[in-house]
């Protein structure tokens, strides 16, 4: 195969948000609609990858509030993610997935109108 390496989006960004990491914790707890969401978000979540991991789907790719960019999110990656929001009431941890293959990744939008199709084709069963 001679498809191009996904290129590291950060390969020329001075501004590198991997490099914030080790700064104090100067993070706002969650608010209770915030924690709500997260809950929220758990579900769905584990019902996209019991309906795209099947399909060969590795996790989402999502738009970062912090810095702009897209990231890429495994399901394991965005399940510790809402579990470390619900429990610790701390915002997701800033650590995209290590070199991800892009066409494996789709969309929450992608995700959430699959699985509301497979409810809609079931339900007419
Ligand atoms: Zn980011």
């Amino acid at each position: 195969m001679l498809e191009d390496v996904p290129r590291d989006p950060f390969a020329d960004d001075p501004d590198d948000p991997a490099a914030a990491l080790g700064e104090p914790d100067d993070s706002e707890p969650l608010t209770p609609a915030e924690r709500d969401e997260a809950i929220t978000d758990l579900a769905d979540v584990e019902v996209f990858r019991s309906l795209l991991e099947p399909q060969g789907v590795a996790g989402l790719v999502l738009d970062c509030p912090e810095c702009g960019e897209q990231h890429y999110f495994d399901w394991d990656l965005l399940r510790g993610n809402l579990r470390q929001m619900i429990e610790n009431g701390q915002p997701q941890v800033h650590e995209p997935a290590y070199q991800p293959n892009p066409t494996n990744y789709v969309s929450w939008d992608y995700a959430q109108g699959y699985a509301d199709g497979v409810i809609d084709t079931e339900e007419q069963r």
